[in-house]
């Protein structure tokens, strides 16, 4: 069989998205206007930023920011630091951003950006130069009102606390909501940290419950043990599911029996490495095959493909990386009864707490890590719930994945129609 895999060993994003867009145009007659739109970011930025190094010579370093689409509010979206981003991969992540805000129901539109630059070989005050420069080179693109950046890949608290000072030393005042992703003694949100992993936990929730599969119990594989897996792995622990596998990029645990996830926090805190849990040691591509009800890809991009998903026993997929299945493998799951729990859903409660910390820095009032909690799940079952009305609704069946797309696409023509940009048919 044909790889589904581009020259760059990789599906591109955009070639996901085109999939979806033209699935979603099939079954819900976009108009070329309408598809045209979609595919066209509002505005594209591409600056050249120099930046003194510490031997005082100066290095140029290509930057980027794209503000995808402007109609459901300002733009939204992290800047990542990697030696390969370039403008097409910071195209593709904002327009997944737009979708996304749009599947969450949150009033931002998409945005995204980058540094070509490997930060591991900046010295400290390299990387503060070069992260002040940005804004420096971007304030007039950017503000709480017109596209708020976050942390990605390789960026954390600590550059949007330098970037968050740099703009406001040159908006000469204080604007804690042009940026999100802040340390929370610099205006950050309480749960920032494990919000993506609840969000997804909820979504799960909200799925066993509506397919009646009874959560008790219930297998789980969770391919990636960083941020977002951790996380997950102890709320599906506390909520009554069995974490059966867990891995890194190194390799993978397997416990039949169930792993005992509050043990491995404490290992883990000790300094342990996943291994000394004393579990079976397994590869990552057996974890992704094992015999449970959910797997979890929460690791990188392209894990399930064509050359696995014959492979694939679990009945449910939710997608908490950013596009780990692709278009191919995702057709086929679906062909063969195993639903997909697109990325837009699944792992929309890292942008929804975003979106929180900003509500919290434009109205000056801090909510607690509880609040933030119930807000959180009151958002994302709001999410899930407007996918099934638009799946149990439809005349024909409708993945996950489709009804995602279909609610994210109608929600931004329909904005676009009402500020009087596109003519559609009523909703
Ligand atoms: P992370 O860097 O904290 O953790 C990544 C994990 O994946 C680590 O355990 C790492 O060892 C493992 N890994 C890396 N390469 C691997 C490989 N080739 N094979 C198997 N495992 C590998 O990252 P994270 O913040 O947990 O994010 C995980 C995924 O979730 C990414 O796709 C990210 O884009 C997506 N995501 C994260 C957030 C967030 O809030 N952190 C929000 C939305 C989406």
């Amino acid at each position: 069989m044909d790889s589904d895999l581009g020259h760059r060993g990789q599906e591109t994003l955009c070639e996901v998205c085109t999939t979806e867009l033209d699935r979603v145009a099939e079954v819900g007659l976009l108009s070329d206007r309408e598809l045209d739109l979609l595919q066209r970011p509002k505005q594209k930025l591409n600056i050249n930023i120099p930046v003194r190094m510490d031997d005082g010579s100066i290095e140029v370093f290509p930057s980027f920011r794209i503000q995808y689409n402007t109609a459901r509010g300002p733009t939204k979206g992290g800047i990542r630091f990697h030696p390969a981003v370039d403008a097409d991969e910071v195209e593709e992540l904002a327009f997944l951003m737009a979708l996304k805000c749009a599947v969450a129901n949150i009033p931002f539109g998409g945005a995204k950006g980058g540094i070509q630059v490997d930060p591991s070989r900046l010295s400290t005050g390299e990387l503060e130069r070069l992260s002040r420069a940005y804004i420096r080179e971007y304030h007039q693109n950017i503000g709480p009102n017109t596209d708020i950046p976050a942390p990605d890949v390789n960026t954390d608290g600590q550059i949007m606390a330098w970037m968050r000072d740099e703009y406001e030393a040159i908006a000469g005042r204080q604007t804690p909501g042009v940026i999100t992703g802040k340390p929370p003694l610099l205006d950050g949100s309480e749960g920032r940290e494990f919000a993506t992993s609840l969000g997804g936990a909820v979504v799960l929730n909200e799925f066993v419950r509506e397919s009646n599969m009874g959560n008790h119990g219930l297998d789980v594989a969770i391919q990636g043990f960083g941020n977002v897996g951790s996380y997950l792995a102890k709320f599906l622990h506390e909520r009554g599911y069995s974490v059966v596998a867990l891995s890194n990029i190194e390799g993978a645990i397997y416990d039949a029996s169930g792993i005992d996830v509050p043990a491995l926090f404490e290992s883990y805190e000790d300094g342990d490495d996943l291994f000394a849990y004393g579990a079976e040691r397994i590869t990552n591509a057996e974890l992704l095959t094992l015999p449970v009800d959910i797997l979890i890809p929460a690791a990188i991009e392209d894990q399930i493909t064509s050359d696995n998903m014959e492979e694939i026993q679990a009945d449910v997929v939710l997608e908490m990386a950013n596009a780990p299945t692709t278009s191919r493998a995702d057709a086929y799951l679906n062909e063969q009864g195993v639903p997909v729990i697109p990325d837009i859903l699944a792992n929309a409660g890292g942008v929804t707490a975003s979106y929180f910390e900003w509500v919290q820095n434009t109205t000056n009032e801090y909510w607690t890590e509880e609040q933030v909690r119930k807000k959180l799940a009151d958002q994302l079952q709001g999410a899930f719930a407007n996918l099934r009305v638009i799946k149990t609704e439809s005349d024909e069946e409708r993945t996950w994945r489709e009804a995602a797309y279909t609610r994210a696409v109608d929600s931004i023509l329909d904005a676009e129609q009402l500020r009087g940009n596109l003519t559609r048919d009523a909703p």
